[in-house]
């Protein structure tokens, strides 16, 4: 079903907070996507004006109509009424719930895959669904059958349950191995760097760049032994007459098995810690991208932006993690604190 696009657009590519708040989450948890007057036990959606939760915002209940945020009444920050927003590009998920978008309303039409924040707030691109989002439902991570179509969300419970608690990540040490303690802010601008023209090889670096040879040294320091590789002179597989990063030396095989409980916890650690903060450690390391169990997330702005990968190999198995040329060339903020650079 297509809808009708809307005059008065909000500016720039939007994105929705998803601020579903139980009893609870506590202030910390719920910063900064949980807006001044946030209330315990319903959940709430914020609708910003720019794809970084900046800009102007609209806060739209959830509750008025089952668990579908009504975006029929949508009352941006001008005071004008939408029928439904039109320029969303960009969703951020709070610790513990899903949601489910569909281009219809009443939960009809095209639907997207479940979204779930398990581990940190998660940031997804709505891409195909760009544009065309008018309802949604919420549920929690751990009741993902509410958010079917036929789900039970549409009758919320009167009294919502806590939101589970993150599992405590497994806190590796601040400053782990000599390496600095993380960055909570970084001037570092997110960047993604592609490879040059594959040209017969002529463009591979012979071996790792410094700045991804003390990422292995920050992942084995921060998350023990592992077997990280990867650096190969060959084309790029999805567009061969580009280098692949791995002959550019940037990029590196974390060997981490998605079927460990540890491994799988080390991995969600690490996508936290990348993650915090808008994105400050991705950035001051000049990490630009990975790929992890069948998802990929792209460092962009100050978000992660997570979207399913749907390549050969699903990389349930290792860890395939990008650095620009700045964080390769040991450039960027992070690599220059005492102790970063080795
Ligand atoms: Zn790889």
């Amino acid at each position: 079903m297509k809808l009708p696009r809307l005059a008065g657009a909000l500016a720039g590519a939007a994105a929705l907070a998803v601020t579903a708040l139980g009893a609870g989450a506590g202030p910390a948890a719920a910063a900064p996507y949980c807006p001044a007057g946030a209330k315990a036990g319903f959940a709430k959606v914020q609708l910003f004006a720019d794809g970084n939760c900046g800009g102007g915002s609209v806060i739209v209940k959830i509750g008025v109509e089952g668990d579908r945020p009504n975006f029929r009444a949508f009352t941006n920050y001008d005071g004008k009424v939408y029928n439904v927003s039109n320029t969303r590009s960009s969703v951020a998920i709070a610790d513990g719930y899903c949601i489910r978008l569909f281009d219809g309303l009443n939960y009809g039409g095209d639907q997207s895959n479940v979204l779930c924040a398990t581990s940190g707030t998660a940031y997804y691109g709505l891409f195909a669904f760009n544009d065309r989002t008018s309802s949604m439902r919420v549920c929690r991570a751990s009741a993902q059958a509410g958010c079917a179509r036929g789900g039970s969300g549409a009758t919320p419970a009167p009294n919502p349950t806590p939101a589970p608690n993150p599992t405590p990540a497994p806190s590796p040490s601040p400053g782990a191995g000599g390496f600095p303690r993380d960055v909570t802010k970084a001037s570092d601008a997110a960047r993604y760097d592609d490879a040059a023209a594959w040209a017969g090889g002529r463009n591979c670096t012979g071996g790792f760049t410094p700045g991804a040879k003390r990422m292995q040294a920050w992942l084995r320091a921060n998350y023990g032994k592992a077997s990280i590789g990867g650096y190969n002179c060959r084309p790029n597989t999805a567009n061969p007459s580009k280098t692949s990063i791995h002959g550019v030396g940037r990029a590196n095989d974390w060997f981490r098995d998605a079927g460990s409980p540890k491994h799988r916890k080390q991995v969600a650690d690490f996508i936290r810690r990348m993650s915090a903060n808008g994105a400050a450690m991705a950035r001051a390391m000049g990490v630009q991208y990975w790929i992890w169990n069948k998802k990929q997330y792209s460092v962009r702005g100050t978000s992660v932006l997570v979207r399913s990968y749907g390549g050969p190999n699903p990389h349930t198995d290792h860890v395939h993690l990008e650095m620009n040329l700045a964080g390769s060339r040991l450039q960027t903020s992070y690599w220059k604190l005492p102790g970063a650079a080795g």
